[in-house]
């Protein structure tokens, strides 16, 4: 069957510059990649610490699909509750200090819908403007008046706050931002949060296995948890699994079996994925000089940029945005990184705020200093070239 107003949207997309395709990656997702049957550099991925590909994790992989199967079956309310999801919430729980957590299919999911656990229709939510797209769309189904204050904001925070007198009131945010790698004033938000009677959820989905002690994030770093009360993070990114965590009350916990849609009405997590996950949270805990690694590269990538005349946004972390503006135009560098062996993808609107497309660079403690050089080679003659 074939509809119109498909290739109309299609061709729509392609005119504003905004046409996305798959690129194809042969094997392991490491510091380099195959694609397409090319080893290019990777810088950007978000498998920051290098877990996806690790024997540890392969390893758990494995022998959790020897002992259980590869499917769980059913989703956990029905006979998909298997003991492997309950280790990994004890694990979890224990690395975030909290009482309990609760495991999600994937952030995603879990930002769309805990957030129509916490708040609904007369209450408030107010939610940073470089948010993640989940935690939008997770306000939208809530029914709750949605009040977006800009990024990292706290005074028109504060403003908000003040005028907000009926209903519950959550401030939700980022930790450390997807795209913009910057972190969140929790500790200001926290406090503004005390003061007006809000509750505050974060999302640690860049800060989970990279920040605070044993990777526990900047909710931990900062000794904030007792303070806040969601703490959601992801799997897949510095832990190289899959899937995401909710940490908070033991009676949060049970709200949430009970009440939260994507948690209820969808098959839980594979055994393989879980028994990977929880050797991960193990391997961050034994092995510190992973991310010790990971923030030296932090530093180098920050430092080779520079040296380039390239004036870089407030990054605190992993992930360094290098904005170019006009998505044309950064589609056009990232295709010239890809020509020269280097893969940054281009990040456009939905994703960032018009005029702001960028080649969002993620360093990965894998990366050697040999990799690091050829890429600021590289990034250096796709500029010079860009600007002709
Ligand atoms: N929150 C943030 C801040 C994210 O960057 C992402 C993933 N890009 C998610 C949630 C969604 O997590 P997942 O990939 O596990 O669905």
């Amino acid at each position: 069957m074939h509809a119109d107003f498909i290739l109309k949207e299609l061709r729509a997309l392609r005119e504003a510059g905004l046409y996305r395709s798959l690129k194809r990656v042969q094997g392991e997702q490491g510091p380099t990649l195959m694609i397409e049957g090319r080893e290019l550099l990777n810088f950007c991925s978000n498998n920051y610490l290098g877990l996806a590909g690790h024997p540890a994790l392969c390893a758990a992989a494995k022998e959790a699909i020897d002992r259980y199967g590869c499917g769980s079956g059913a989703s956990r309310l029905i006979s998909g509750n298997l003991e492997l999801h309950e280790q990994l919430e004890e694990k979890i729980a224990a690395l975030k200090g909290t009482e309990a957590a609760l495991v999600f299919n994937s952030g995603y999911q879990a930002n769309t819908g805990l957030l129509s656990c916490l708040a609904g229709e007369g209450d408030t939510i107010f939610s940073d403007a470089l948010n993640h797209a989940s935690i939008i769309d997770g306000c939208r189904l809530t029914r709750a008046r949605v009040v977006v204050y800009p990024h990292g904001d706290i005074a028109r925070l504060e403003d908000e706050l003040k005028k907000t007198t009926t209903g519950k009131k959550l401030i939700v945010t980022e930790t450390i931002f997807s795209m913009d790698g910057d972190e969140a004033p929790l500790a200001e938000i926290v406090e503004l949060a005390e003061r007006f009677g809000a509750l505050v959820m974060v999302d640690e989905a860049h800060a989970t296995g990279v920040a605070g002690p044993n990777g526990a994030g900047v909710v931990a770093k900062l000794g904030l948890g007792e303070r806040i009360l969601v703490q959601m993070g992801t799997l897949g990114k510095a832990l190289g699994s899959f899937g995401a965590y909710v940490a908070g009350s033991k009676a949060l916990r049970e709200l949430i079996i009970n009440r939260c849609r994507t948690f209820i009405f969808t098959t839980s997590l594979p055994p393989s994925v879980l028994a990977a996950s929880i050797a991960a949270i193990e391997l961050v805990r034994k092995e510190p000089e992973r991310r010790l690694a990971l923030w030296h590269n932090v530093r180098a990538l920050r430092d080779g940029l520079k040296r380039m005349g390239l004036r870089l946004s407030e990054s605190q972390s992993q992930i360094q945005p290098v904005i170019i503006g006009d998505a044309r135009r950064c589609m056009a560098l990232s295709a010239r990184l890809f020509e020269k062996g280097l893969f940054c993808q281009g990040i456009r609107p939905p994703t960032v705020p018009a005029g702001t497309s960028r080649l969002r660079v993620t360093v990965m403690a894998t990366h050697s200093h040999e990799h690091l050089r050829q890429a600021f080679k590289i990034f250096a003659e796709a500029l010079n070239e860009s600007r002709d």
